[in-house]
């Protein structure tokens, strides 16, 4: 029988729901629990695919090729679950269902309102998800009080009704601001924002205190009282300075057993050990490697999450304290070669990641040359791939302008090139086509990317419209530059390297989404384990 666990946010946006949600699971897990999570945002988006990064952040994607809010990304990385386009859902997605079906004739005449209609499509939506798992853990998206997230707060209300009290349990995370000028805690929005949360039928059951300084027990006391919530449920989350450290903080106050005992619910202990293990890995790092990420949207780092992530995972893995740079591409593109040297001095490794667009390209592409005459370690995911593509193209095999037609449709030498749309799935109006989703891909032996997996058969998921021009794949292999391993299916380029250098791969691929802290991902650590060989004998030399 599943066990519902609502998670709602006030106050405040930005609190790290998905990260307290996501930690609560991992415990819950660690306990034997088997645990799924959802994420239901209020955006009238569809999905995030077409919102800005800069307003979003990363879009992250699915094995099954649904275009998602980055916070699957930490349900992946803090509990062992592979998310589906079920598992996360927007306003915007919900509405359209329900208006396709009042235009089908669906309805029968009655009048479509958003209380049946839309909050019965929530629900069902919820009831789909938690089939098969003991906890369902579902996180509504937004700050209680919008106006967009009450279709969604008044579904899980009605669930409490169904399901019942011992089956739902309702979460709520709130800011305790710590004022500097007069040193004090203030508990006052959390009274508000409980308040706000009652007024449409909703007592929470637990309160995780989002804070900068330990809540002193008689500050717990007082917010336990306004809220009407038992003191031992009122949480507090100091800032930690790894989320990975979030399960213990949870676990030390007793989280899983108020849960579990909310459920009347028999678990064994939990079961922390692996967790212990990430944590014990950060602190004796006996490594430091800097990496450099050249991007596009380097002052948001949310852009860049889930890379992010799988450098610091892959930092866990092997005792490497990660310290990550950031440099806009464009501002690459008038650098001279002193300019770039300065650029790029005392970085054991560059990345460059997946975008769209023109702006960047070519700062991107000279920083390339520069990492590839200059043997650094590299990795190029996704665009990231397809310029160094094009740089090869450009400057070892004499194809003066080559370039992708994303910038240039009407390219001399299109060494990338859009994808044949016939072969699609996914097409929309506005987007055009996209391939979204895993890819199963096979990988040649005696490579770098081989080395790195220790498999020929490997998936990874993917998101693009471009890819490797087939008709220059006998050209590009001048036996410097190899294409390591190709999809299944297509015969899409997924891998490429370069032998004479220490270590410089690119994919077709998004490896970051798979990457976990517990696992890591294989080409973030062999990736690492170049940039660490390159300090060692730089530091030698
Ligand atoms: N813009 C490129 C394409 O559509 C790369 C996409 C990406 O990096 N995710 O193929």
């Amino acid at each position: 029988m599943t066990h519902f666990i609502f998670v709602t946010g006030g106050v405040v946006s930005s609190l790290g729901k998905g990260i307290a949600a996501a930690s609560l699971g991992a415990i819950l897990e660690a306990r034997g629990l088997k645990v799924t999570m959802m994420k239901l945002d209020p955006y009238i988006n569809v999905d995030p695919g077409t919102m800005s990064p800069f307003q979003h952040g990363e879009v992250f994607v699915t094995d099954d090729g649904a275009e998602t809010d980055l916070d699957l990304g930490h349900y992946e990385r803090f509990i062992r679950m592979t998310a589906s386009r079920r598992n996360s859902v927007s306003a915007g997605r919900v509405y359209k269902t329900v208006i396709e079906r009042e235009r089908a004739g669906e309805y029968h005449g009655n009048t479509v309102q958003v209380i049946p209609h839309i909050t019965n499509e929530i629900k069902d939506r919820i009831y789909g998800v938690a089939q098969g798992a003991d906890i369902a853990l579902i996180e509504i998206g937004g700050t209680v009080g919008d106006i967009e997230s009450l279709p969604f707060l008044e579904a899980i209300r009605q669930i409490r009704t169904e399901v019942g009290p011992r089956r739902s349990l309702f979460m709520h995370l709130t800011l305790v601001p710590f004022l500097r000028a007069s040193g004090e805690l203030k508990t006052k929005p959390t009274q508000h924002s409980v308040k706000e949360l009652r007024s449409i039928g909703i007592q929470p059951d637990i309160l995780i205190c989002r804070t900068e300084e330990p809540i002193p027990q008689e500050e717990c006391r007082k917010i336990a009282l306004f809220t009407s919530v038992v003191e031992e449920a009122v949480i507090s989350c100091v800032d930690s300075d790894s989320i990975y450290k979030i399960p213990g903080i949870l676990h030390s106050q007793g989280l899983d057993r108020i849960v579990l005992e909310h459920f009347n619910m028999q678990a064994k202990e939990a079961d922390l050990s692996e967790w212990d293990q990430v944590l014990e890995n950060i602190t004796s790092a006996d490594k430091v490697a800097n990496v450099m990420i050249v991007g596009k949207y380097t002052e948001l780092t949310d852009t860049y999450k889930s890379i992010n992530e799988a450098l610091f995972h892959a930092g866990i893995q092997t005792k490497t304290e990660i310290k990550l740079h950031y440099v806009e591409a464009s501002s690459l593109e008038t650098m001279d070669d002193t300019a770039l040297a300065a650029t790029f001095a005392g970085m054991d490794a560059v990345l460059i990641p997946g975008g769209f667009g023109e702006r960047g390209i070519e700062g991107k592409i000279r920083a390339i040359q520069y990492i590839r005459e200059h043997k650094i370690p590299f990795l190029g995911l996704c665009l990231g791939m397809q310029l160094a593509v094009v740089e090869y193209a450009r400057n070892v095999l004499g194809l003066t302008g080559a370039n992708t037609s994303e910038v240039d449709p009407t390219v001399a030498y299109p060494v990338i090139q859009m994808l044949d749309p016939q072969r699609d799935k996914e097409t929309d109006e506005f987007r055009g086509y996209m391939t979204v989703g895993a890819q199963p891909s096979t990988v040649l032996k005696d490579t770098k990317v081989f080395a790195a997996y220790g498999r020929t058969d490997v998936s990874e998921r993917h998101r693009h419209r471009y890819g490797v021009n087939l008709d220059y794949a006998d050209q590009l292999q001048d036996g410097n530059l190899i294409i390591s391993g190709r999809t299944n299916d297509r015969n899409l380029i997924e891998f490429i390297e370069l032998k004479e250098h220490p270590w410089f791969v690119g994919t077709q691929a998004h490896p970051e989404f798979k990457s976990t802290p517990r696992d890591g991902h294989p080409l973030f650590i062999a990736f690492i384990n170049a940039a660490n060989a390159q300090k060692a004998a730089r530091t030698e030399a």
